[in-house]
C-alpha cells in the first residue's frame, strides 16, 4: 500500500458503499476508512478497521498521524458512495428545464430547443444559465457530466470555464450543425463548422493549466477535470463532409495518443430514424451513417439506442462504443424504451443519462428511478426480435451501478472515476439519510444501511446530499447552515479525536523536521 505523506493525506472514517462489478455492493463497517491523497486528489487506500489485515493496520497507524481537521468523522445515519455520472446532458437545455415536454422529438428541437440554444450566441446570457446548470449538476450529486454545449464556441468555452471554476469533471463539447436546422441556429459551412470544433479543442486543451489550478499540474498527478468532446448534434444535421471532419478530429485525438470522445445521439426515435434512412440510403443502418465517417470508435457514446436493431448493435460492439440509457426523455420526447439487459448482454457498456431537458430532471436519482421503471416495463413486454424471451428486470444495484461506474466506463473514465476503490479519483458524496432539515423520507430504527441506501435512491434528493467532493474537494453538498456548524469538517474533527488521541499530531511532528507551517487543505 503506497500511502502519501501525512500532511498530504485526508481520511474519511464511518461507513462506505462500494460497487466494484454490476449488481455486487458492499457496505463497510461503521469504522470503513477511506484515505485520499490531497495532492492527487486520489484514494490512497480504503479499508474496514473493523478488520485486522496488514493493510489495515498500515491505514490505521496512518491514521493515528493525522490532525483533526485532515479527518472527516462520517455519523450514524450517512455513509460514502461514489459520485453520479451523468452520461447525457444539453447544458444550455437547463434554461427549459422541466418544460416543453409535450411534443415528439424532431417538433420539440423545432418549437423549444432551437430557439432557446440560438440565444447562446451571447455569452453573458451562456454565463448565467450555465452557472445556474452546473451547479445544479453538481449538488445533486452528479461529479461527473457530458455535456452538450451549442453551436457557439465562445459560450462552450464559457461552460468549461464554469465547468471548471465549479469543480466539476466533465466532458464538454461544441455542438455542430450545419444543415437541417433554423436560419438563426446553424453554422455557415462544413468548412467553418469543423474548424471552430477543432478551435474549441484546442483552446480548452491549451487553457488546461491556467483555468485547473486544482486539477492538472499539481506535481503533474491530477487527471484534467474537463475532456473536450466532438460533438455531431444528430446525423440529420450535419452534412457528410462535416461529420467526416469531425471524425477526423476526434482521431487526432488530445495530443497524448487518445482519441478525444464522440458524443451524439442514435436511433432515438421512429420519425428521426425513419429520416435518416432516407437522407443516407447509402448506409445500412443509422449509426453506419457516423461509421462512415470515422465518428464510430471505442471513445464514442450514442445517447438513447431505442431503436437499435442486431445489425446497428453489432456495429457498436465491434467498435467498442457505448450507449446512454436516458429513460425519463425516451418515454417522453423519443417516445421509445430501451433494452438495457440487451445491450449489456450483448458486450455494449451503458451509463445512464439525465438528458436535460428532453428528460426534466437534472438529478441522476430520477434517472435511477426512470431506468428501474423502464426496465420492469421491458420485462413485461413483448419481444419482438425474440419472441419467446423474458427479459429480466434491472435491479436497483445494478441501475446504482451504471449511473457510477457504467458511466464513467462509457466515457472512457472507468479507470479514474466511477467507484471508491484505491487509485480512483475521490469523487464521492457523502449522503445522510437523516438530515437536520428533515429531508424527504424516514428511517427506522430497524433500518439497516442497504436499506437506507435504497429509500435514498427511490425517495431522496439533494437535501440528503450533504458534501459532493470531486478529486478530494468538497465542491457542492447541502448548504443548511447547520450543517456548516454542526455537520462536516468542525465536528468530524472533533470526533475524529477519540480515534486518534494517542497519536501525537503532525503538526508537532512536522515542527519537529521542519520548522515550516503546514498547509492544510482549503475546506469549501
Ligand atoms: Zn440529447
Amino acid at each position: 500500500m503506497d500511502l502519501p505523506p501525512p500532511e498530504h493525506t485526508l481520511a474519511f472514517v464511518g461507513t462506505h458503499v462500494r460497487l466494484p462489478t454490476i449488481g455486487e455492493l458492499t457496505i463497510s463497517s461503521e469504522q470503513g476508512l477511506v484515505l485520499v491523497d490531497s495532492r492527487s486528489g486520489a484514494i490512497a487506500a480504503i479499508v474496514d478497521l473493523a478488520s485486522e489485515d496488514e493493510a489495515t493496520q498500515a491505514a490505521r497507524a496512518h491514521l493515528a498521524l493525522l490532525v483533526p481537521a485532515q479527518v472527516t468523522k462520517i455519523r450514524r445515519a450517512q455513509f460514502l458512495m461514489p459520485g453520479f455520472v451523468d452520461g447525457h446532458a444539453h447544458a444550455p437545455q437547463y434554461a427549459f428545464h422541466g418544460t416543453g415536454l409535450d411534443l415528439p422529438l424532431l417538433d420539440w428541437l423545432e418549437r423549444y430547443t432551437f430557439p432557446t440554444e440560438s440565444k447562446f450566441k451571447d455569452v453573458n446570457y451562456a454565463r448565467r444559465i450555465y452557472a445556474s446548470a452546473v451547479a445544479r449538476h453538481l449538488r445533486y450529486g452528479t461529479t461527473t457530466c457530458a455535456y452538450f454545449g451549442t453551436i457557439h464556441r465562445e459560450a462552450t468555452e464559457e461552460l468549461v470555464r464554469q465547468v471548471r471554476t465549479a469543480g466539476q469533471r466533465a466532458h464538454v463539447g461544441k455542438v455542430s450543425m450545419d444543415r437541417n436546422s433554423p436560419p438563426n441556429y446553424i453554422e455557415p459551412s462544413a468548412e467553418v463548422a469543423a474548424a471552430e470544433s477543432a478551435l474549441f479543442v484546442s483552446n480548452v486543451l491549451a487553457s488546461r493549466a491556467k483555468e485547473e489550478p486544482h486539477g492538472v499540474g499539481v506535481g503533474g498527478k491530477r487527471p484534467a477535470l474537463v475532456t473536450p468532446a466532438v460533438i455531431p448534434r444528430f446525423a440529420p444535421s450535419c452534412t457528410p463532409p462535416l461529420m467526416k471532419a469531425l471524425g477526423e478530429l476526434s482521431r487526432r485525438g488530445d495530443g497524448s495518443g487518445q482519441k478525444l470522445p464522440v458524443h451524439t445521439h442514435l436511433s432515438e426515435n421512429a420519425s428521426e430514424c425513419a429520416w435518416v434512412a432516407e437522407m443516407h440510403p447509402e448506409a445500412s443502418c443509422y449509426a453506419d451513417v457516423y461509421k462512415r465517417s470515422g465518428l464510430l470508435h471505442e471513445r464514442t457514446y450514442f445517447a438513447h439506442c431505442c431503436h437499435c436493431n442486431r445489425t446497428e448493435r453489432t456495429l457498436l460492439h465491434e467498435h467498442g462504443a457505448g450507449v446512454v440509457h436516458c429513460a425519463a426523455s425516451n418515454f417522453l420526447v423519443g417516445g421509445a424504451l430501451c433494452n438495457v439487459r440487451r445491450w449489456l448482454e450483448e458486450g455494449v457498456p451503458v451509463a445512464l443519462g439525465t438528458d436535460v431537458s428532453g428528460g426534466w430532471s437534472a438529478s441522476m436519482l430520477d434517472a435511477i428511478r426512470q431506468s428501474v421503471i423502464t426496465s420492469n416495463l421491458v420485462s413485461r413486454m413483448p419481444d419482438e426480435e425474440q419472441p419467446t424471451r423474458k427479459w429480466k428486470p434491472l435491479s436497483w444495484q445494478e441501475t446504482l451501478w451504471l449511473a457510477t461506474q457504467g458511466g464513467a466506463n462509457v466515457l472512457g473514465l472507468g479507470d479514474v472515476t466511477g467507484g471508491l476503490e484505491p487509485g480512483r479519483q475521490f469523487d464521492a458524496l457523502l449522503v445522510d439519510v437523516a438530515p437536520l432539515c428533515g429531508g424527504s423520507f424516514c428511517v427506522f430504527d430497524e433500518d439497516d444501511v442497504l436499506t437506507s441506501l435504497e429509500k435514498f435512491l427511490f425517495t431522496g434528493d439533494d437535501r440528503h446530499i450533504i458534501s459532493v467532493y470531486v478529486a478530494g474537494r468538497r465542491v457542492a453538498g447541502a448548504s443548511h447552515a447547520a450543517y456548516r456548524e454542526h455537520g462536516d469538517a468542525a465536528e468530524a474533527g472533533k470526533e475524529a479525536d477519540a480515534v486518534i488521541k494517542n497519536a501525537k499530531t503532525i503538526r508537532e511532528r512536522a515542527a519537529d523536521e521542519n520548522p515550516r507551517p503546514l498547509k492544510m487543505p482549503k475546506a469549501k
